[in-house]
């Protein structure tokens, strides 16, 4: 069930924070700080998110990238959030590209966002990771944000139908900035589907990279083939000029 986001005070819901290698996506391979709100508007087939969490509780990395956690009640004030992410400034300087904003969904917590990311910015540029769909919380927050990488669920893959019209919205106020888009395709996903998602795409701008990216089994093995993949991209790269296949780097590394 999609959790809610707590909506008040200076203080907010979330599920971690820690330092990783951005294993996704357009930014792969850079060092960022992850803060993973709480709660998502969605209900995705493949969701893993919460899984595990406790509600009540965030845990955030002592030592950037060393699984040294300690746990917060929930809400976090956000001066706990300012104190970790200075003293990392501080301890480690320079070893991070900036800051990704994930969850769950965190434009749930716009109300948080809108007033933290002013400040939040002066410490790190700022990477929203969405579900693409809160085309309105992402309207009040977009001249904070550095780049967003918003996804477009496919009804095979996600089990979620009739998001189209809210992706293409979502977009057109994502170009405001620099935007991607990815996609999780499996051995389901049908060729109409890739075709629709590369039309809004392309209806916004052929120039914003389209990211095609395989579902992962736990075994690490992905469940597409790999001429699955390349006919995916022969379609999408019909419409868009920039079309990547990129599978989960950072789970074949071992990291969050
Ligand atoms: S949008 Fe992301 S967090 Fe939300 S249900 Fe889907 S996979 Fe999970």
């Amino acid at each position: 069930m999609p959790v809610q986001a707590t909506m008040s005070s200076d203080a907010a819901d979330l599920i971690e924070i820690f330092s990783s290698i951005q294993g996704e996506g357009v930014l792969i391979g850079h060092r960022q700080v992850f803060i993973r709100f709480m709660g998502c508007n969605l209900s995705c087939d493949y969701c893993d998110t919460n899984s595990g969490n406790d509600a009540s509780k965030c845990r955030i990395e002592l030592t950037p990238g060393r699984l040294d956690f300690e746990e917060l009640a929930n809400p976090v004030p956000m001066t706990a959030v300012f104190n970790l992410l200075h003293r990392w400034g501080r301890g480690w300087p320079s070893i991070h590209h900036s800051i990704s904003l994930t969850g769950g969904e965190p434009l749930l917590h716009v109300d948080h966002l809108h007033r933290w990311l002013p400040e939040l910015r002066e410490i790190l540029p700022i990477h929203l990771e969405t579900n693409g769909v809160l085309h309105f919380a992402l309207s009040r927050v977009i001249k904070d944000i550095d780049h967003v990488s918003m996804d477009i669920k496919l009804p095979s893959s996600s089990g979620e139908t009739g998001l189209w019209e809210d992706h293409r919205e979502f977009l057109e106020t994502a170009a405001a900035t620099d935007v991607s888009v990815k996609i999780v395709v499996n051995s389901s996903t049908e060729h109409w589907e890739i075709q629709r998602a590369a039309e809004i795409i392309a209806g916004v701008s052929s120039d914003i990279p389209f990211i095609i990216q395989p579902e992962t089994a736990e075994n690490l093995s992905l469940n597409i083939s790999s001429f699955g993949l390349l006919e995916l991209q022969e379609i999408a790269s019909a419409l868009v000029d920039d079309v990547r296949v990129i599978p989960q780097t950072h789970r074949f590394i071992g990291l969050l």
